[in-house]
């Protein structure tokens, strides 16, 4: 069977993809190699999507998302897509399977940005986003990086652990307002200016090691988060986009949106590539 779509990623812009398409009445797949809702997963509070006037989180909008697709009858194949080829149609691979399509969905979304190997020092285990630390409790964990999603990431924690967050300069590169918020917290502390200068793993702790205007310092942690921003993962469409016939393939969602990375923005993206396949198909 060959489908008209094939869409890879279940975040919000391949969730967005997959409704447009099934109300135009097309045949598609939609891949996912984690978990439906994608990097979303993680806010805490989403507070700029219209139609959620209280604010609503992560994990709620993603549940919200997964109704969504049950109840357009719309199947998610859990596999991770680990190439793409085309030879008159495309080829998905999976480990165990492959699927044919004519019209191809990049939704993969980013990738963490990962610190230097040179900081680590007997392979400390350092966490890139939320989904393994959501359940820990009464933990010190340091979460390094100042941007929005370091402070998203702060005031998730902080309702069951002490967070210190380290940021690289003075000025914080986040809403002034989430900020504002994780000053109220007692038990986030925020540091600016620190140079770390490694990352120690022993064995009942992690020891971070820094400057702070110009002096040594030295801290243990439980768990680190290092928030210090994504990349596009554009790596399976890098690989076809020399081959493929023009407007047959649409990147979409974060991994085009540049330093606006936003779900509404993601959304935006998965309907406008879906209504394009239509009108190139049909009209
Ligand atoms: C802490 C935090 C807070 C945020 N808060 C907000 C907010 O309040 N409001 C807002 O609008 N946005 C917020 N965002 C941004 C929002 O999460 C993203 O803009 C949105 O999730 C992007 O959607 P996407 O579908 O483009 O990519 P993603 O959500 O990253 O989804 C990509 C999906 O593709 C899957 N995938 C990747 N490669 C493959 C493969 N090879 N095979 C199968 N599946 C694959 C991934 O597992 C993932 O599920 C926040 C982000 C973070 C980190």
């Amino acid at each position: 069977m060959i489908y008209d779509v094939a869409i890879i990623g279940a975040g919000p812009a391949g969730i967005a993809a997959a409704t447009q398409l099934k109300r135009q009445g097309m045949s598609f797949i939609i891949f996912e190699k984690s978990r439906v809702g994608g990097l979303i997963l993680n806010a805490n509070l989403i507070e700029n999507y219209p139609g959620f006037p209280n604010g609503i989180s992560g994990e709620d909008f993603s549940k919200l998302l997964d109704q969504h697709l049950n109840i357009l009858k719309i199947d998610i194949i859990y596999q991770q897509v680990l190439t793409v080829s085309y030879n008159y149609c495309y080829t998905i691979n999976t480990e165990t399977d492959s699927y044919n399509s004519k019209y191809c969905i990049f939704a993969c979304g980013t990738l963490p940005n990962k610190l230097q190997k040179s900081l680590l020092i007997n392979d400390p285990k350092i966490h890139y986003d939320l989904s393994s630390l959501k359940t820990v409790r009464n933990a010190d964990i340091l979460i390094i990086g100042s941007g929005d999603a370091a402070f998203d990431y702060a005031l998730s924690l902080s309702k069951y652990n002490n967070i210190h967050i380290f940021s690289r300069t003075e000025k914080m590169k986040c809403l002034p307002l989430l900020v504002h918020r994780a000053k109220l917290v007692k038990n986030i502390k925020i540091d600016p200016n620190i140079e770390i200068q490694n990352i120690k793993k022993t064995s009942a702790k992690t020891i971070v090691n820094f400057k702070q205007k110009g002096n040594d310092n030295e801290l243990e942690f439980d768990y680190i988060l290092a928030a210090i921003g994504r990349y596009p993962d554009s790596s399976l469409f890098e690989t076809v986009k020399e081959i493929i016939p023009v407007n047959s393939s649409f990147v979409i969602g974060d991994t085009i949106s540049d330093n606006c990375r936003q779900a509404s923005i993601s959304v935006g993206s998965g309907i406008k590539a879906a209504m394009q396949i239509f009108h190139k198909i049909n009209f």
